[in-house]
């Protein structure tokens, strides 16, 4: 029996992985198209800034491991067309082009990034950070680097902001809609907008790219209300998935590459690494016979730093409500992160979304110093368990006062909801 995987590195690599661990007679064979493999995308923004010092603390396994586990891998092999019917695919490497046929074929070949062909787009200095090898590339043209001009104010764009601050850059970001952290309802995206602007950032916000300007290196960033010097411009205005080279193989596909959501009737684009990483293992799963196994879809969980806090979400928002009239409401608490009289203590500001009706809690969004990671998490369970305000209010958390408050903020916020 023979699989292949297209793509080598978070869905890729953990099926691969998985599939061997389950059936070790098994023949796979990783298709993947750069040379890196197996790495945590996720710790690039830190690696930019030396926080992560070293490029191979970022990879999880090498190609000689990999190969060591009874794995092949070819890198720098491109798959260039699938043809389920004959059950083979066609790829391209430096020299040679060839076929090779499967028994079972998994296509993990993940997103790239969108670059806006406005003018002048292809002057040097325009840096993605999608890849390992952006991310090697950018850490070293930083090094000369004083003004950096990000576009794109999502998840990507504020953490390289963040780093850029800590490595001394005069950083301009740019936003065409009016807040930061579109998943975000505004007045949360606004507290971690200021976070960012009390550390030093010049966020400009409904401001479209309209251009670059330089004589073969980028010197300005023009936008439809100002121009500003640059040295080097990092685009993250969002990623698209790699399945042009599936176009012609007859397979039907979902037009964006969706997951389907939890809460939502229709699929939705959440790229994400713990998705990817997920659904690696449940293929795998479900490659070896265990049907019972599924990709249990995204309720649109996420949390990033900010400087010094964290700011998460998980569910449903009152932009969610707004654009699809969903019958939600919402409550906005404060309240400190352990005992008040313990030491230390700091606020959390949390929103819960609940359904009006039934009480049902739907969503929660917070920022806070401390404390909030496990907070999102416990109400990601909550919201995929459908539990009521009543029964959060109810739920039996551990106390200690140098931990939590003995009513814990969530539960402060749910005999609100009550
Ligand atoms: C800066 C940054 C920070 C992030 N932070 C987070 C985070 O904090 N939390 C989180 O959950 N997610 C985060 N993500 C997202 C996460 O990294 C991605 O969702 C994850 O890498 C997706 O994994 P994947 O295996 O599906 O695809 P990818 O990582 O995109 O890998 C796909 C691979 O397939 C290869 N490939 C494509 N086409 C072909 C072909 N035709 N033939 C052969 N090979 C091919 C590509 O070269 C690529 O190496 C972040 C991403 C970035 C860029």
């Amino acid at each position: 029996m023979k699989t292949i995987i297209i793509g080598g590195v978070a869905a890729g690599m953990s099926a691969a992985s998985k599939l061997k661990r389950l059936d070790p007679k098994r023949d796979i064979v990783v298709y993947e198209k750069g040379h890196d493999l197996s790495y945590g995308a996720c710790g690039m923004p830190y690696f930019l800034s030396n926080i992560i010092e070293k490029e191979a603390s970022l990879v999880a396994r090498t190609k000689d491991q990999f190969e060591a586990s009874g794995i092949t891998v070819k890198t720098g092999h491109e798959v260039i067309g699938i043809f389920p019917k004959e059950k083979t695919i066609t790829f391209k490497n430096e020299t040679s082009e060839g076929v090779d046929h499967y028994d079972d074929l998994i296509i993990a070949t993940g997103a790239s990034p969108v670059h806006i062909p406005v003018n002048n787009h292809t002057l040097k200095g325009i840096y993605p950070l999608n890849s390992l090898r952006d991310a090697v590339t950018l850490k070293e043209v930083l090094k000369d680097a004083k003004n950096v001009a990000i576009i794109g104010a999502g998840f990507i764009g504020m953490e390289v902001a963040e780093n850029m601050i800590h490595m001394g850059k005069t950083v301009h970001m740019i936003e065409l809609s009016n807040q930061v952290l579109a998943p975000y309802d505004k007045v949360y995206a606004d507290k971690a907008q200021k976070i960012l602007e009390e550390a030093g950032v010049l966020i400009h916000l409904e401001e479209g790219l309209q251009g670059y300007q330089g004589e073969g290196h980028v010197t300005s960033v023009v936008t439809d209300k100002k121009t500003y010097s640059v040295d080097v411009v990092i685009e993250a205005v969002g990623v698209k998935p790699n399945t042009a080279f599936l176009k012609d193989s007859g397979l039907s596909m979902i037009p964006n590459g969706a997951y389907p959501h939890q809460l939502l009737k229709d699929p939705a684009f959440v790229p994400l690494g713990t998705h990817a990483n997920k659904l690696g293992r449940v293929i795998a799963e479900r490659l070896c016979g265990n049907l019972e196994l599924a990709f249990q879809g995204v309720i649109g969980s996420n949390i990033l730093k900010v400087m010094d806090y964290t700011v998460a979400k998980t569910g449903l928002t009152m932009k969610d409500n707004e654009r699809l009239s969903l019958n939600l409401a919402y409550v906005d608490v404060t309240a400190k992160d352990h005992a008040g009289y313990y030491p230390g203590a700091t606020p959390i500001d949390i929103r819960l979304v609940y359904d009006k009706d039934s009480k049902v809690i739907k969503g929660a969004q917070m920022v806070g110093l401390k404390g909030v990671a496990n907070r999102i998490n416990i109400m990601a369970t909550v919201i995929s368990q459908k539990m009521t305000a009543s029964d959060l209010a109810g739920l039996d958390l551990a106390y200690s006062p140098p931990f939590q408050p003995v009513w814990d903020p969530l539960q402060v916020a749910a005999n609100q909801i009550k």
